[in-house]
C-alpha cells in the first residue's frame, strides 16, 4: 500500500507500520493451518531469503544443526498450546553462506476456540554483538571460527591453501593488570588491537581470543617466509613503549604460526597448531616466532596428559623425596641434605625434576607441590632428629623454592605453619632461591627474604654463578650460603675460566661471611682443588647422589659416613 494512501487512513497500524520499519527488526508471522511463513522485507534481508509463500521448512533447513533441536522444541511447544511466547537464540546460514547470529521472538494467536493458529513475531540481528570483542572491536574467536571454516572450503574447492594462522600474545599483560590496574590492562589490550590492524596486509582477518591473545588469519601466503616477516615487523612495532598516565609500558609480542595445507580439515587444527607454536615462541627470551612444526601436537597433546598426570600424583602420593648428603669437605661429614623431588610415574618410571618441575610452574601446580615438598622434607629432619645417630641428629634441610612459590604473598606465613607443625626448629631449614626468583618483583622479593630470615630460617643462594650474579643482591638481600653451580666445579680442574669463577666466587663469600657449598663434585680431582682452595662445603655423586631416606639410614648405620672417608656414589 503507498505510504500516503495508508497516511490518509489514519490510524494505528500505519503508526505501528512505520515504527516497524525503524526498529530494524525482521518480522514473521506463520500460518499454523496453511503451514505458511510470511516475512518482511528486513527478514529476508537478515536471512539473505527469498521466501514468499514458503512453510516453515525454508527457515529451519538453514538453522545450524546445533541450534536446531532446541528451536524446534520451543517451536512445538508453543505450537501445542504448552508455552504462549518463544525466545531463542540460532545461527542461520545466509545466502551469502556467512553464519548470522539471530535472536527469534514470537507470541501465539489463537481462534475463537482458544486453537493456536499463528505464530509470529520479531527476528534481531545479533551477529555484530555476538561475534565481536567488546573491548577492542575485534572480532572473537566464534567469528574466525566461522571466517577460517569457510576459508578451508575454498582450499578445498579450488585447492588454494595460500594462508596461514597467526597466534600473537602480548607479555606482561598480566603483571600490567596487577601492577597498574584493569583500566592500564585494557588501555595496553586496544592499542595492540589498533597496532594489529594497522599493519596487517589487506585480506586478514584479526580476532581477540582470552586476555591478551589474538589470531589473525593472513591470506596470499606461499611461503614460510612471508608470515615470518610480517611476524618481524609485528614485534618490532610493538618494541615502541604505550604511554598512560605517565607511565611507559612496554609489552613484547609472541608469535605463532601455522600455514594451511590439503590435510587441514577443521578450523580448531589450524588455531590449535598455532597456538603450539606460539607457547614455543613465549619461552623464547625474548619472545620469537615459532613456526608450527610436526611433533608439537603431539607435544602438546603429552603435555595435556602430563598436566593431569601431576595434579593426580601430588594427591596420590607418587611423588618423593631423594636426599642428598651435603659434606664438610675437610671432615667428609654430613653437615646437612638437600631434598630433591622425585615422581615415581606409574608407566614412566622415576622422572627427575626437570621433566616435570618446568610443568609445574607454567600450571601453577608448583605451589601445591612445594608445600607438599617443604612438609615432607621437615617430617624427614624430625625424623632423623629421633633417630639417635649422631650423624643426622644435627643436619640441616635445604629445600628448593621456584620463583613462583617466592612470589606468594604467604610464603613466610606458610613456612612458619610448616616449621610449627613439624616441630622443626628454624636454623635447621635452608630455602634455596635462584637469582631468576629475585629479578621478578625485586622489592617484594627482599621484603619476603627479610622476613624469613627474621623467622631464623637459612637462605641459599643456588646456582651462583649462572645468572646474572650481580652483587647488588648479595649485599642486599640476607643470604648466608652461595651454592657454586656444578658448571664451574666441572670445569675448574682443565678449564682456567671456570676455576678463576669458583676461585672468585671463594674470596667474594669470605669477604661477605658467607657460607659456600660446591655443587656437582664428581671426582677426587675435583674436591682436592676444592679443599686446596679454601672450599669449606660440597654435594657431589663424588660422595652421594641423591637418595631414599631408607638408604641414607642403612648407609649411617653401617657406619659409612662416621669412617670420616667418602663413601662410593650410589645410584
Ligand atoms: P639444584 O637445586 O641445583 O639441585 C642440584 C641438582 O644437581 C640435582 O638435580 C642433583 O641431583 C644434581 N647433582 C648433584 N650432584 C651432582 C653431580 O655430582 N653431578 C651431576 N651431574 N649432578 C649432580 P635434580 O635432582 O635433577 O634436580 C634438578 C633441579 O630441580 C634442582 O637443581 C632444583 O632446581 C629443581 N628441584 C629439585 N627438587 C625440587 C623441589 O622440590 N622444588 C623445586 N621448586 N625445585 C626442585
Ligand atoms: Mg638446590
Ligand atoms: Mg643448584
Amino acid at each position: 500500500m503507498p505510504r500516503e494512501q495508508r497516511r490518509k487512513s489514519g490510524d494505528d497500524w500505519y503508526r505501528y507500520a512505520l515504527a516497524l520499519e525503524a526498529s530494524q527488526e525482521g518480522f514473521w508471522d506463520w500460518d499454523l493451518v496453511a503451514d505458511r511463513l510470511w516475512c518482511s522485507k528486513r527478514w529476508r534481508s537478515i536471512t539473505g531469503l527469498e521466501h514468499d509463500g514458503a512453510g516453515l521448512s525454508a527457515w529451519m533447513e538453514r538453522v545450524h544443526p546445533h541450534d536446531k533441536p532446541r528451536f524446534e522444541a520451543e517451536l512445538r511447544a508453543a505450537r501445542v498450546g504448552k508455552t504462549k511466547a518463544i525466545r531463542n537464540e540460532h545461527r542461520i546460514r545466509h545466502e551469502d553462506g556467512a553464519w548470522r547470529w539471530v535472536l527469534a521472538r514470537g507470541v501465539v494467536g489463537e481462534d475463537a476456540k482458544g486453537q493456536v493458529t499463528h505464530l509470529a513475531g520479531s527476528l534481531t540481528d545479533h551477529t555484530a554483538s555476538r561475534l565481536a570483542d567488546p573491548l577492542t572491536g575485534l572480532p572473537n574467536r566464534l567469528f574466525l571460527v566461522d571466517y577460517l571454516e569457510r576459508r578451508l572450503e575454498r582450499g578445498r574447492q579450488r585447492g588454494d591453501w595460500d594462508f596461514a594462522v597467526l597466534a600473537l600474545a602480548l607479555d606482561r599483560f598480566e603483571r600490567v593488570n596487577e601492577t597498574l590496574g584493569s583500566s592500564a590492562g585494557d588501555r595496553l589490550l586496544m592499542e595492540a588491537a589498533e597496532r594489529l590492524q594497522a599493519m596487517l596486509p589487506e585480506g586478514s582477518v584479526a580476532a581477540r581470543l582470552n586476555g591478551a591473545e589474538f589470531l589473525v588469519c593472513l591470506d596470499a601466503v606461499r611461503t614460510e617466509a612471508e608470515p615470518v616477516r610480517l611476524a618481524g615487523e609485528l614485534m618490532a612495532a610493538f618494541r615502541e613503549p604505550l604511554a598512560w598516565r605517565g607511565h611507559r609500558i612496554t609489552a613484547r609480542l609472541a608469535i605463532g604460526a601455522a600455514k594451511a595445507d590439503a590435510t587441514c580439515c577443521h578450523p580448531e587444527e589450524l588455531m590449535s597448531d598455532a597456538e603450539n607454536a606460539l607457547t614455543h615462541a613465549k619461552q623464547d627470551e625474548p619472545p620469537g616466532v615459532v613456526f608450527y612444526s610436526r611433533g608439537m601436537r603431539e607435544k602438546a597433546l603429552e603435555r595435556l596428559e602430563m598436566e593431569a598426570d601431576l595434579e593426580r600424583a601430588i594427591r596420590s602420593g607418587e611423588l618423593t623425596l631423594f636426599y642428598q648428603p651435603e659434606v664438610d669437605l675437610h671432615t667428609n661429614r654430613i653437615i646437612g641434605f638437600e631434598a630433591l623431588v622425585r615422581w615415581r610415574h606409574p608407566r614412566r618410571g622415576l622422572l627427575a625434576p626437570a621433566e616435570f618441575i618446568p610443568l609445574a610452574e607454567e600450571t601453577g601446580l608448583i605451589l601445591p607441590l612445594g608445600d607438599w615438598g617443604m612438609a615432607e622434607a621437615c617430617r624427614q629432619m624430625v625424623a632423623w632428629q629421633k633417630s639417635g645417630h649422631a650423624e643426622l641428629e644435627g643436619a640441616r634441610m635445604s629445600v628448593n623454592l621456584s620463583a613462583r612459590q617466592f612470589e606468594r604473598a604467604d610464603l613466610v606465613e606458610r613456612v612458619r605453619q610448616v616449621l610449627e607443625e613439624t616441630g622443626v626448629g628454624p636454623g635447621r631449614l635452608r630455602l634455596e632461591v635462584t637469582e631468576s626468583s629475585l629479578i621478578a618483583d625485586a622489592a617484594s622479593a627482599l621484603r619476603t627474604m627479610r622476613a624469613l630470615s627474621e623467622l631464623g630460617v637459612g637462605l641459599h643462594m643456588d646456582d651462583f654463578g649462572v645468572g646474572y650474579s650481580s652483587l647488588n643482591y648479595l649485599q642486599q638481600y640476607p643470604f648466608d650460603t652461595l651454592k657454586i653451580d656444578r658448571s664451574f666445579v666441572q670445569g675448574m680442574v682443565r678449564d682456567r675460566e671456570s676455576w678463576q669463577i669458583v676461585k672468585t666466587i671463594l674470596d667474594l663469600a669470605r669477604s661477605l661471611g658467607m657460607d659456600v657449598v660446591a655443587e656437582g663434585i664428581e671426582d677426587l680431582e675435583q674436591l682436592e682443588e676444592l679443599k686446596r682452595m679454601g672450599c669449606p662445603c660440597g654435594q657431589g655423586y663424588y660422595f652421594a647422589r641423591p637418595m631414599e631416606p631408607a638408604t641414607i639410614d642403612v648407609l649411617v648405620r653401617s657406619g659409612g659416613w662416621q669412617s670420616g672417608q667418602a663413601v662410593p656414589a650410589m645410584a
